[in-house]
């Protein structure tokens, strides 16, 4: 076959001779994919009433007809992260999260449902997914439902976070001491990442995580813009939300974690120091940087 992509939305073309040869005598362009040409006949058959309820940023109903498709979309692709319900017209439904919008296709990644210690979180995952319009009968975003309650926490939770102080001042608008508070947001249906304060379990997550060199950052690069390990208290709602990070509504830095109790801490656990120097040794880093380290604390 010399054509092998669709002409009209570049998808691969998975097209027999025969089928493009009786596309043509249908009077069908032999050169779109099945999807196209089924969201061609779609539109141009349709002769339903137009919509006229569910006109709102949360839901929408999908038809030819309807013009509200594409500012419904745009608010989605607008905001990062948000999950949709896609309602088939077989009757099948599918959670996803939508990113592109294109030719009559909806562009979205799967969704990731994760299960933390405490609580399940969704997360778009890898899968490029591709939906002709179709074949869709609703689309319902559902990140911000607000028929769930987040119930507190019955016991504040102790953990850690590291962040850089510039000229005196923690990041983010932290302060020693200070509670920091985001509203709460409704479990299960939403993205944690995007809207929760956030903090690790161990000490030794935020020092080696996120792409963190905390230990060689502090003997190789004191000068600039230091992290400064901290100690937090996560109180009302929080929940698990990666392998490394938990998020909640409210956290307090409490109190710097010094030098010693971290090599205190990495002192008594022999397989922690060793996981760093064979990735210092990996990056060719000096391998003596946790001997500096500890000097640094004298
Ligand atoms: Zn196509």
């Amino acid at each position: 076959m010399l054509i092998k992509k669709c002409i009209h939305c570049n998808a691969t073309l998975k097209k027999t001779w025969q089928e493009m040869i009786n596309d043509a005598f249908s009077r069908r362009n032999p050169f779109f994919c099945q999807e196209c040409i089924n969201n061609i006949a779609w539109r141009k058959n349709h002769n339903g009433p137009l919509p006229a309820q569910h006109q709102n940023n949360l839901i929408c109903d999908v038809s030819p007809v309807n013009p509200h498709i594409n500012s419904f979309l745009k608010n989605i692709m607008d905001n990062e992260d948000l999950l949709c319900e896609i309602q088939f017209r077989n009757g099948a439904k599918r959670l996803v999260f939508p990113y592109f919008f294109e030719k009559d296709f909806v562009y979205a990644y799967g969704d990731r449902w994760f299960k933390g210690a405490v609580d399940t979180v969704h997360a778009p995952n890898s899968e490029h997914l591709r939906f002709p319009l179709c074949d869709i009968k609703k689309m319902e975003q559902v990140s911000i439902y607000q028929d769930y309650y987040a119930s507190d926490r019955d016991e504040p939770m102790i953990g850690f976070k590291a962040m850089p102080v510039v000229d005196g001042k923690i990041a983010d608008g932290y302060e020693l001491g200070v509670m920091m508070e985001v509203p709460k947001q409704s479990d299960p249906r939403t993205d944690y990442k995007a809207c929760y304060l956030h903090y690790c379990e161990k000490l030794e997550e935020p020092i080696f995580h996120w792409d963190r060199d905390y230990i060689a950052d502090a003997v190789l690069h004191p000068d600039i813009s230091p992290q400064i390990l901290f100690r937090t208290k996560a109180e009302g709602h929080y929940l698990q939300d990666d392998d490394y990070a938990w998020g909640s509504n409210k956290l307090t830095i409490t109190e710097v974690v010094s030098r010693q109790e971290i090599i205190d801490y990495y002192e008594q656990r022999p397989e922690l120091i060793e996981e760093l120097r064979n990735y210092w040794k990996k990056n060719n880093n000096p391998v003596d940087l946790w001997e500096r380290y500890k000097q640094l604390a004298v």
